[in-house]
């Protein structure tokens, strides 16, 4: 035990002296003020810093371009035939699922979108979907999309499960509710695994559990879960999953996304798809003129050769966590995100309220804080002392103190600044 005073700057020092994962954070570009300071650097959860490899990944891939021309599909040092299998074996650890279970192809919203041509199959009867009241608006618009292409009104068919009137957290016995009251008509669940907005974590197998008693396709998303949060997604036993990789996951801008289908539908070949080349067995690809061939697993959802580039950039990054180990993340992860909650509540005001669960098992690193009375412009004071942090209207502040590059040290100040500041 530490004799200093955990609300201190040396607490945070010592702490930091202690993690066992303090060197990872050289491993990334840190943004700094032009007085060569680091920012204090609280956005991963909306785009991950850059690894100092990405540059050299990505180098390579070039660098092959420039020698081979199209030869590089083979005789690239990696070759890019197969690039996309070189992501498979770390993204499945990440994401607790099996190889045959995931790939890396597309964006997020795309993916979100052939996953329910192929899981969203509704009937006169059994047609609605539920989301969470507070999805992500672009969920929300695929969801609402789907339901218009397939001929319903989304005032009709799509269920807002959402929090209690003076809540903020989604409770699973009114998921329950619903699909007790309405699980004959609903077809699909597709909800936010971590909640973007709150960081809830939910349960992923009791949501698999209750949509599967009712008959009904149940698909996750995990922009904000993957390399976050440990999803256990093969256990969970949902249907699909989709998420980005440019935020926890630090693969740069509108890099390419995730996807995961449940074994169980690996080799269904009946199942309704939207096919490509890429989706073909590769054995037989470039024969060009054969009867479409589906590969069994994620990969047979792909439906183009994906961009090398951003694989690269994947690859870079994924080779990181590799190393760290996703139980050693979240351990350092519970820690930080555990420090950073005592911080706030230390501060004294009642002005002060952080909406993401106090049970750490139901929270991945980001806070929520909601502050009374403020307005955007306590944000722009926050990113005026370099502190970038996500503001949600009318009145929160989402933090996330990513372990792989945070340190206690930037809680601290950050928390310091926040109390001058109110
Ligand atoms: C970040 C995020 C997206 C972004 O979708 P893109 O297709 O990658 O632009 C979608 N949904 C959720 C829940 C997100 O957090």
């Amino acid at each position: 035990m530490s004799t200093l005073q955990k609300s201190s700057l040396d607490f945070a020092k010592e702490q930091d002296q202690k993690d066992k994962l303090a060197a990872y954070r050289d491993k990334f570009h840190i943004p700094k003020d032009s007085n060569g300071k680091d920012w204090i650097y609280m956005c991963g959860n909306s785009l991950g810093l850059q690894p100092k490899t990405t540059q050299q990944y990505i180098q390579q891939e070039l660098k092959d371009w420039a020698h081979f021309g199209v030869e590089g599909h083979f005789e690239a040092k990696n070759p890019w035939m197969p690039y996309h299998e070189f992501l498979t074996d770390s993204m499945a650890k990440i994401m607790g699922a099996k190889p045959i279970e995931v790939v890396i192809m597309n964006t997020l919203t795309t993916n979100l979108h052939l996953l329910m041509v192929s899981f969203y199959q509704p009937t006169a009867k059994k047609y609605k979907i539920v989301i969470e009241s507070d999805a992500f608006p672009s969920d929300r618009y695929a969801v609402e999309s789907q339901l218009h292409f397939h001929g319903f009104d989304p005032k009709d068919g799509l269920i807002e499960w959402k929090p209690r009137e003076g809540e903020e957290l989604l409770r699973m016995e009114d998921l329950e509710t619903i699909l007790d009251e309405q699980g004959d008509e609903i077809a699909l669940l597709l909800i936010g695994g971590l909640n973007y907005y709150t960081g809830q974590y939910l349960d992923l197998k009791q949501i698999a559990g209750l949509g599967h008693a009712k008959n009904c396709m149940v698909g996750i998303d995990l922009a904000h879960g993957a390399g976050n949060i440990m999803p256990d997604l093969h256990d969970s036993g949902v249907d699909f999953a989709a998420w980005c990789t440019y935020k926890y996951l630090n693969s740069g801008p509108g890099s390419l996304g995730g996807l995961f289908v449940h074994e169980k539908h690996a080799y269904n070949k009946d199942l309704k798809r939207f096919a490509g080349w890429w989706s073909h067995n590769k054995d037989t690809r470039f024969n060009m003129r054969q009867e479409f061939d589906v590969m069994p697993g994620a990969e047979g959802f792909q439906l183009s050769n994906p961009p090398i580039l951003s694989m690269a950039a994947i690859k870079a990054s994924l080779d990181i966590f590799e190393e760290v180990g996703m139980s050693n993340l979240r351990e350092k992860s519970k820690a930080l995100t555990g420090y950073f909650e005592y911080l706030i509540n230390e501060i004294d005001t009642d002005r002060i309220r952080i909406i993401t669960p106090s049970n750490p098992e139901e929270r991945g690193c980001q806070l929520s804080i909601q502050v009374k009375h403020a307005d955007k412009s306590l944000h722009q004071k926050l990113t005026d002392h370099h502190i970038i942090t996500d503001w949600r209207e009318p009145d929160v502040i989402r933090c996330a103190p990513v372990p792989l590059y945070n340190t206690f040290e930037d809680v601290y100040r950050m928390t310091e600044i926040l109390k001058t500041l109110l």
